[in-house]
């Protein structure tokens, strides 16, 4: 089943939060547990230690009141002390609910009795005191010293007790909630990863096909107008699949109908031109009668205009099929040496009749290169023949051959009237021209220099140009040797 995109997507993320949330869940029940906990230990200790509080001021009050009584024989203070044993037998009553270990519940049940046994010494005694009789003072004391003691130490045990408890709830605690978080984390991890996983396969769905697309249209851009690409998923990818093959095969008509063109328009331009050229040799050789000086000089003039037209359609087209990729390159492995020499020979007598002179400079050995003869003859010639064109009479133009890291670069040097940055930036546009081409009497297209530029591409060369305004101009092109 092909998922669209946006579900892709929002299954990827809820199927994240899906195993991210019961961690949080298990995170906050986790420390919900805890602090029940912690405030269960909070309220019986504090309880357990209020009481124990209670208990020790009540037991004091007691001992306070009998010695007083025994001393004063006062009915009064012996009621105070019969109040202050209430009052402890109360707060112990209090405690038992909260006694919440047997131990504890033992030492108060021994308490209560030590209490009770308190009073009943203390009752006897205050019947020998109303009778005002000598009685055994001493074995009280002592009776009564035992059971305040036996008090006084159950509670202090029962104070022990209590802090050793809440130091073990608290330790046992401790272990639980570190166990809980070792839990929480392995659980938090292995839900990010699982979440992960999924993401990516998810991301994977997406990117895959798109990375498909993109090698497609770069392999378009290269040329390859071929309508192959398969992708059967997700739908929207799939439906810009076919978008492509379907662009592919309307370039390829597109790229027919052009080739189509050219060869139609090379015909139909070239043809009626030639007849015409062949009509003006024809007339002025007298083939219709008689020329006058008139006639001839106006036939001239038709004649050399045609030859431009001529030679400006072969440009055009020339450059035209060179855009277009459509002008194949007969290339070999040869010396580039014989070029420059053929083009400097058959531009002699252009500079000498300009009164330019033509200097050659090159390194002993230059490698082989791989090109179109015939092109680079032509890229040669456009820029030797600009340098001529732009140097002023008495200058020279120069030109050199040599190695460059790993390529071969030829460069033309004219005395011109140079550039301007604006125009080194444009004059490889066709039907560009630089100011200084107003101030030349030989007229130009614009087109040489942008044919240059696109032979020198065409053999994975590049081209470029050195110059000042007023400083002459150096144009270079260099070739992977
Ligand atoms: P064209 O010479 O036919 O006009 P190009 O494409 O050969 O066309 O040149 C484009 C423009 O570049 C020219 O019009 C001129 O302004 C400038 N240019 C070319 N070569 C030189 C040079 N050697 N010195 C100065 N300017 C030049």
């Amino acid at each position: 089943m092909a998922f669209r995109i946006f579900p892709r997507l929002l299954i990827g993320s809820f199927i994240l939060l899906m195993v991210t949330i019961p961690v949080g869940f298990y995170a906050v029940w986790q420390m919900e547990r805890f602090s029940d906990t912690l405030r269960h230990i909070l309220a019986v200790e504090s309880e357990l230690v209020a009481a124990e509080k209670r208990l020790t001021d009540a037991l004091l009050a007691q001992m306070r009141y009998e010695r007083k009584y025994v001393l004063l024989k006062d009915r009064e203070l012996h009621r105070q002390f019969l109040a202050a044993n209430d009052e402890f037998g109360r707060v112990l009553e209090q405690a038992v609910p909260i006694a919440d270990t047997p131990q504890k519940g033992r030492a108060i049940k021994r308490m209560e009795g030590l209490g009770r046994e308190y009073r009943q010494y203390v009752e006897e005694e205050s019947v020998w005191l109303a009778d005002n009789r000598p009685y055994a003072v001493e074995e009280y004391r002592k009776k009564k010293d035992e059971a305040t003691d036996g008090i006084a130490t159950e509670l202090k045990k029962m104070k022990i007790l209590v802090e050793g408890e809440t130091a073990a709830s608290i330790l046992e605690l401790e272990n639980r909630t570190s166990g809980a978080w070792r839990m929480t984390l392995v659980i938090a991890v292995a839900a990010l990863t699982a979440g992960g996983i999924f993401s990516y396969i998810a991301a994977r769905w997406i990117t895959t096909p798109l990375s498909l697309l993109i090698d497609k249209t770069e392999r378009i851009a290269r040329g390859d107008l071929r309508a192959d690409l398969s992708i059967s998923s997700p739908p929207e990818v799939e439906r810009l699949a076919a978008s492509v093959n379907l662009m592919c095969e309307k370039l390829r008509e597109v790229d027919q109908m052009k080739s189509d063109f050219f060869s139609a328009m090379s015909h139909e331009l070239r043809t009626p031109l030639a007849s015409i050229r062949e009509g003006i040799s024809l007339l002025s050789d007298g083939a219709g009668g008689q020329v006058t000086e008139k006639q001839r000089r106006l036939l001239a003039i038709i004649s050399e205009e045609s030859d431009r037209l001529i030679s400006l359609v072969n440009t055009l087209l020339d450059l035209a099929k060179m855009e277009a990729g459509m002008m194949p390159l007969h290339c070999a492995k040869a010396d580039m040496l014989p070029l420059v020499q053929r083009v400097i020979k058959e531009m002699e007598p252009l500079a000498v009749g300009k009164g330019v002179t033509l200097g050659f400079e090159s390194e002993s050995s230059l490698a082989l290169v791989n090109m179109d003869n015939e092109r680079v003859l032509q890229v040669i010639r456009n820029l030797l023949g600009n340098a001529v064109k732009f140097t002023a009479a008495g200058s020279e133009v120069m030109i050199t051959t040599e190695m460059s890291e790993g390529e071969l670069v030829v460069s033309v040097k004219d005395a011109g009237p140079g550039l301007l940055e604006d125009e080194r930036s444009v004059i490889f546009e066709k039907f560009r021209q630089g100011i200084s081409a107003n101030s030349v009497a030989i007229k130009g297209t614009g087109l040489g220099l942008a044919i240059v530029k696109q032979v020198v591409s065409a053999h994975g060369g590049k081209v470029w140009v050195e110059s000042r305004p007023g400083e002459g101009s150096t144009f270079s092109f260099s070739l992977p040797a």
